[in-house]
């Protein structure tokens, strides 16, 4: 199974997709998660990028088309892909589409976890404040003013990708608002009913 998690930030995208890992023996691939990483190894794309990211813009799509290319061979990726915070626009998910048909790995369907955004800066200050908690590292794009900006990229730049799959019948909206183990059973509902399919 290689499914999409989409959603604005702070809609639990990554909480579920680790839910999803142990489930379902499936590979998370974040491009926000690998990004950082190059951020911290302090590579000149990790440099080129912390930019961009504090500023709550997208990286170009290249950039990221080859990032994902890059790792869809892996082994840890043949038990099915959860992709997560990828694709952000319609060329991504054009380019996501050709790169796993010509893989011979087939789309299982787009989750769209839908939330309400007044709740989201109430789960950014939470998430903020638990990194604190734990004495790690707040991330430097989580603040209300990115995230202001990030919110206006999703609306603008990711939010026409759902028509876009909505169109080709692979939609399942899911409600983010309910509990995080009730998301995680309606996110397993529609996986099973895929897998009987
Ligand atoms: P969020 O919690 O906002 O969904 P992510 O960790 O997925 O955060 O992404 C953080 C930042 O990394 C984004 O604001 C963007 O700058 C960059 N990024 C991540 N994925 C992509 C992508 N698919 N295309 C372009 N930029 C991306």
């Amino acid at each position: 199974m290689n499914i999409i998690l989409l959603g604005p930030p702070g809609a639990g995208k990554g909480t579920q997709a680790k839910l999803l890992e142990e489930k379902f023996g499936l590979k998370q691939l974040s491009t926000g998660d690998m990004l950082r990483a190059e951020v911290a190894s302090g590579s000149e794309l990790g440099q080129k990028a912390k930019e961009i990211m504090d500023r709550g813009d997208l990286i170009p799509d290249e950039i990221i088309v080859d990032m994902i290319a890059g790792c869809l061979d892996k082994p840890e990726c043949s038990g099915g892909i959860i992709f997560d915070g990828f694709p952000r626009t319609v060329d991504q998910a054009q380019a996501l589409d050709s790169m796993l048909e010509e893989k011979g790995k087939p789309l299982t369907g787009v989750v769209q976890i839908v939330v309400d955004e007044t709740v989201l800066v109430e789960r950014l200050n939470t998430r903020i404040r638990q990194a604190q908690e734990a004495g790690e590292e707040v991330r430097s794009d989580d603040n209300e003013d990115t995230l202001k900006s990030r919110l206006e990229v999703y609306r603008n730049q990711t939010a026409p990708i759902i028509p876009y799959y909505q169109s080709e019948g692979q939609l399942f909206k899911v409600d983010g608002m309910a509990t995080i183990e009730d998301v995680a059973e309606q996110i397993e509902g529609f996986l099973k009913s895929a897998q009987a399919a």
